[in-house]
């Protein structure tokens, strides 16, 4: 599927779109949401231009893979800071209702969340 250079994520990558950074390396980026779903709310995404999970795990290398695990449990560490537990969410495709075509995942916590699957 062919990826739209043009997503909100994709400018953010190119420094077109300011960014409150928590975390970046090589193959990462991750930043504060802009409309925070909890008192900590951090979306992660890879720099490759991957726009779903299915790209991702086919298309991209062990190294960027690793990556973006390591990252994740980077910022996890600092959303722990403040309250234990968090939640990870990846909205993929169009029934997850993805809004931005550019792989990310939600690293929510810094309050109780409550349940959300039964
Ligand atoms: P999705 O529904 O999983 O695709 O989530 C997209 C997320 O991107 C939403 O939580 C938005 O609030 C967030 N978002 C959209 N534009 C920006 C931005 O410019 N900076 C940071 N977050 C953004």
């Amino acid at each position: 599927m062919s990826y739209d250079d043009q997503n909100i994520f994709a400018k953010i990558l190119r420094g077109e779109i300011p960014n409150k950074t928590v975390y970046e390396d090589d193959h990462v980026l991750a930043f504060e949401d802009i409309q925070p779903q909890a008192p900590v709310h951090v979306l992660v995404i890879p720099k490759g231009p991957y726009k779903s999970m299915n790209e991702f795990s086919a298309e991209a290398s062990d190294a960027e893979i690793v990556a973006w695990v390591r990252a994740i449990g980077k910022v996890a560490e600092i959303v722990e800071a403040k309250e234990p537990g968090y939640r990870l969410i990846v909205n993929n495709g169009e029934d997850a209702i993805q809004e931005v075509p550019h792989l990310h995942i939600h690293v929510l916590g810094g309050r109780r969340l409550g349940r959300m699957l039964q």
